[in-house]
């Protein structure tokens, strides 16, 4: 059974070196990255999320991202990931963590599942700008090194 989804639905963050893919929770279509060569694997997976306890909004992320699941399709392999997200809550300091599951299948990603225990997820609007924001300067630092060649 498939209900409509109306409202804007809560993002999860993955993000692999420096680059950040979007993916909406219970969207229709899958969120499209070509990686021909197969170097985008999901190394960090952020999200934004309320607190039940006290209702503050904190950022919770994952380093240990864990590949669950891979079954062969038409278009090839379809492999699922899986991540706990953690953090403490700084106004309440209670700990909080949410579970989630995002799939890859050809050079579409879909955010398939999320299991909330201590905090609802919640859209941060402006999150993903500072977050790209972080990537360009952290892009930017590693080519300035990478060359004497500045130009700004
Ligand atoms: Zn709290």
């Amino acid at each position: 059974m498939k209900k409509n989804v109306t409202k804007l639905e809560p993002p999860v963050y993955v993000i692999s070196g420096g680059e950040i893919l979007t993916i909406p929770f219970g969207h229709s279509e899958t969120i499209q990255r070509p990686d021909p060569d197969g170097k985008f694997f999901p190394k960090t997976v952020m999200l934004s999320a309320k607190c039940k306890m006290c209702g503050s909004i904190n950022v919770l992320w994952s380093d240990e991202v864990s590949q669950t699941e891979t079954r062969e399709r038409q278009m090839g392999a379809e492999t699922t990931y899986e991540a706990k997200c953690e953090n403490r809550c700084p106004t309440c300091n209670a700990e909080i963590s949410l579970e989630v599951e995002v799939s890859k299948y050809a050079d579409g990603w879909k955010f398939d599942n999320y299991n909330e225990e201590s905090c609802k997820i919640t859209e941060v609007k402006g999150f993903v700008d500072a977050l790209e924001e972080f990537a360009k300067w952290s892009r930017d630092a590693n080519r300035k090194a990478d060359s004497s060649n500045e130009d700004d």
